[in-house]
């Protein structure tokens, strides 16, 4: 599997639960939305109503599915979790609707990938907790209002722009989740260490997380990694020249590119002269699914300045010549 892949892997969702933070007070690095969504839910206790419904946007493994944990413990309520691509039908999400309990936190992952009929649903359910049940079919079909359970719906997408504005509209809190700078993620891969028991030296914890591309869930799944390197080829301690060791070996370099990222930059610069090039071509070109060089490589190569997406193709900057050590070639004047 892809080390820095961003998006979660079935195989280590049982890791990942370990170290899901479930406090608020806990949960470091977003010290904005923290705050913000603190207040949503303390007014809501006092008010002792449910809180208003959270749309999170950003990109993966930023903490949304934590968030949604710790909403619904810090309410002492309930969490019940699905995803835009799990409700193909409105009846699918009737279903859930109804079977919740009162005050229950409702996470909807993909948002953005509902099926339009179960979107105009979720509209009438998040305004009035209500939910209009269809029976029969063709011109005899009726529609039957039913009362549901009074939720908040914790909606998540990796792209806010994506989702229409009536459902934007309809969430109280909307909260934008950033890449988190190193500090943060230095405090998170300390925590992360104590608890999976690893020997870690923080030299250790700031050489994993300056390689993590301001993402917790790769932070800790760079550090799970370190830590049975340490066991099997040092003794135990995950120090800076360990951790760096490690991660040499496992192709993630300082600035947290991989295999894919470089591969993706060196065709750009080797094979199409620095570009422009087509997405389709440069996937052909690394051997990879056009999904997996746009979704997964060209987002980091573009945030840190190696590559822009331009209407004729993709091009590599002179800093992205320069980081695969190529000298950059002049500017061609036309
Ligand atoms: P996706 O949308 O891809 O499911 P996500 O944004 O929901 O991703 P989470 O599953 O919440 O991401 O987080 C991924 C991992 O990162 C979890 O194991 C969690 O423990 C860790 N994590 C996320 N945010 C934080 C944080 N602020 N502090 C500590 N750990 C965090």
């Amino acid at each position: 599997t892809d080390l820095v892949d961003p998006h979660p892997d079935p195989d280590e969702s049982a890791a990942e639960s370990a170290l899901r933070p479930t406090t608020l007070a806990e949960f470091d690095g977003q010290p904005r939305v923290s705050d913000q969504l603190g207040l949503v839910l303390e007014a809501a206790r006092a008010r002792n109503a449910v809180p208003d419904h959270v749309l999170l946007s950003g990109p993966p493994g930023l903490g949304k599915t934590t968030l949604a944990g710790i909403i619904a413990a810090e309410m002492g309520a309930p969490l019940r979790i699905s995803s835009g691509p799990a409700i193909q039908h409105a009846g699918d999400l009737a279903a859930i609707l109804s079977g919740l309990t009162e005050g229950e936190v409702f996470f909807l992952d993909e948002i953005h990938r509902m099926s339009r009929p179960a979107e105009e649903m979720l509209y009438l359910a998040m305004e009035d907790f209500r939910v209009d049940v269809v029976v029969g079919k063709g011109p005899g079909a009726t529609a039957i209002p039913l009362d549901i359970p009074q939720f908040t719906l914790v909606g998540a997408t990796t792209r806010a722009g994506m989702l229409p504005g009536p459902l934007r509209d309809r969430f109280g809190f909307n909260a934008q989740l950033d890449f988190y700078d190193a500090e943060a993620l230095e405090r998170i891969v300390a925590r992360s260490g104590t608890l999976i028991g690893a020997d870690l030296d923080p030299s250790g914890a700031v050489e994993i997380a300056s390689r993590s591309r301001g993402t917790p869930r790769i932070a800790n799944r760079l550090l799970r990694r370190v830590r049975d390197y340490a066991l099997v080829r040092a003794d135990g301690r995950i120090t800076e020249a360990v951790a760096r060791a490690a991660l040499d070996l496992y192709e993630v370099d300082t600035l947290g590119l991989d295999r894919l990222d470089r591969g993706v930059l060196d065709a750009i610069c080797r094979k199409f002269g620095g570009g422009p090039v087509g997405l389709s071509t440069l996937a052909i070109a690394v051997g990879e699914e056009t999904e997996t060089v746009e979704e997964v490589a060209e987002p980091f190569l573009v945030r840190l300045g190696f590559l822009m997406r331009t209407p004729r193709g993709r091009v590599a900057t002179a800093a992205g010549w320069r980081h695969l050590g190529l000298t950059p070639p002049r500017q061609q004047t036309t």
